[in-house]
Order: structure tokens, then C-alpha cells, then sequence
């Protein structure tokens, strides 16, 4: 029997269509190695580009906050100090982290930083990087979308997989997550940190000092062309809090207690 060839893109589509860890239905069109491999190339694109941190107490104090948090996730995550003033941190498939110091000068304390870390893992462990260019496949593609699936023979690649994988204005391209996207990081972000031992109030002052950042500058930090701070993030993050609490403490009496500082 053969198939009109809508109805055999209509049950590709339909096949990848997935849903995420709080429910939402999200379209997936690569395999998890196809993106570790993307995210992969994408980092090792940003490290030939941006200026390493050389190791110090610095990079101590960001590896020190980022380790109880991959350890809640399979540990064993690639995490870059970058140089610069940039106000932004990211989280690639295939497990990297990009950390730029201008960041600290915003996520004050190592809660603060926390916070900011687990939401990008998040985003990963959510796939939402995937879902993005799958979707942005799907929608722009028509029929080509077909070939790719099938043979995976062309890959999206340069500005478009940067962007669609959440750099944005790191490669010059603004692509933001969607709003659910945002509020399902947020959320899973939350219960990570929590877990891991961090204070979840860290997250309510990250972005409270984000939008006082916006506010006061003439320069808003780069985090936020992906990231808003909308008052939405705040209620959403408050009304989840008393959870996330009893997380930590949870977490804290199992043992779990990071202690990490800036001298
Ligand atoms: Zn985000």
C-alpha cells in the first residue's frame, strides 16, 4: 500500500511527539546522541571563540557550585569559566556548561548562582534545545523535513542550531525559549538545586537582581534576550517554593550540604 506522502509526514510528526518531564507536549525529531553530537560541536565552536578563565579561585568556586548539582543528573558535565563581562550562562546536550563571569557580578551569592545553573540544566533534561529545532524543522522545512527524518542526511547546522540550542545573543541570533519552556526550567531547575542542598530562595533573588540589572543599565544582561524576567517567573517561583523547601531540607538531612565561597 502506498501512502500520500502528507500522511506519512503527518505519522512522522505524530511519532515524534513526545512529552516532557512536567507533561507538555513537545515535538522531537532528533535522537539524543544526534543532539549530545550538535551539542557537542557547538561548545567546542564557543570555547575556540571566547576567552578561558584561567584556572583559580574562581573557576574553584563555580565547579563548587556546579558539582552538587550534575551530581543529581549522572554527573560527569564539562563546565567553562568564559572571560567576559556578558551577564549569561548556558547548558549544551551532551552535557556542557558555560559559565561568564560577568554573571557573578549579578548571581551574588552561590545560591543565587545555583539557581541560574539549574535552570539551564534543566532546559537540557527537558530537551528543550530539540524541541526547538525540531520545531523550527518542521515549520520552515515543509517536505524537507521528510529527508532529514529518514536519512538523517541534513543537518541543521551554524547561526539557526546555535540560536535553536539557546546561546542567543552569544552568536548574535535572539531565539528565546518559550514561555512554557521558561516556566517548566524554572520549575525543574528549582527542585534540582533544591535537592542538591542549595537554598531555592536563591532562585527569587537571581532574578529580582536581574530585572533591578535591566532596570538599571543602559547594557541588560544577556541572560535575559532568552530569559525575561517577567513578574510571572517571580509568582511562579514563589508559589513553588515552600516545596522546593522541604526538598532542601530533605536534602540537607541526607548529608547533602554544599558549601562553596569567593574569598
Ligand atoms: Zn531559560
Amino acid at each position: 500500500m502506498r501512502l500520500p506522502l502528507p500522511v506519512i509526514i503527518l505519522t512522522l510528526l505524530l511519532a515524534a511527539c513526545t512529552t516532557s518531564p512536567t507533561g507538555q507536549q513537545q515535538l522531537l525529531l532528533f535522537s539524543e546522541q544526534d543532539m549530545a553530537k550538535l551539542g557537542d560541536e557547538s561548545f567546542e565552536e564557543i570555547k575556540a571563540k571566547e576567552k578561558l578563565l584561567p584556572e583559580g579561585e574562581v573557576t574553584a568556586y563555580v565547579q563548587c557550585i556546579t558539582r552538587p548539582l550534575t551530581d543529581r543528573v549522572g554527573g560527569d558535565w564539562e563546565v567553562r569559566v568564559f572571560q567576559s563581562e556578558d551577564v549569561n550562562a548556558f547548558a549544551l546536550p551532551g552535557r556542557h556548561i558555560g559559565v561568564y563571569t560577568g554573571l557573578l557580578t549579578v548571581a551574588q551569592d552561590p545560591d543565587a548562582l545555583a539557581a541560574v545553573i539549574g535552570h539551564e540544566i534543566a532546559h537540557v533534561l527537558a530537551r528543550h534545545g530539540n524541541a526547538r529545532v525540531s520545531t523550527q524543522m518542521a515549520t520552515q522545512a515543509g517536505l524537507e523535513v521528510l529527508s532529514a527524518v529518514s536519512g538523517m542526511q541534513s543537518r541543521p547546522g551554524g547561526d539557526d542550531l546555535l540560536a535553536a540550542l539557546g546561546l542567543g545573543a552569544q552568536v548574535g541570533i535572539l531565539l528565546p525559549f518559550s514561555r512554557q519552556q521558561e516556566s517548566e526550567a524554572d520549575l525543574l531547575g528549582l527542585k534540582l538545586m533544591a535537592d542538591a542542598g542549595f537554598d531555592p530562595e536563591g532562585a527569587l533573588r537571581l532574578w529580582r537582581a536581574m530585572g533591578a540589572q535591566q532596570a538599571g543599565s543602559q547594557r541588560p544582561p544577556e541572560l535575559l534576550s532568552t530569559h525575561p524576567a517577567s513578574q510571572s517567573r517571580l509568582t511562579t517561583l514563589a508559589a513553588a517554593l515552600p516545596e522546593a523547601q522541604a526538598r532542601q531540607a530533605a536534602a540537607r538531612a541526607a548529608g547533602r550540604r554544599p558549601s562553596c565561597a569567593l574569598l
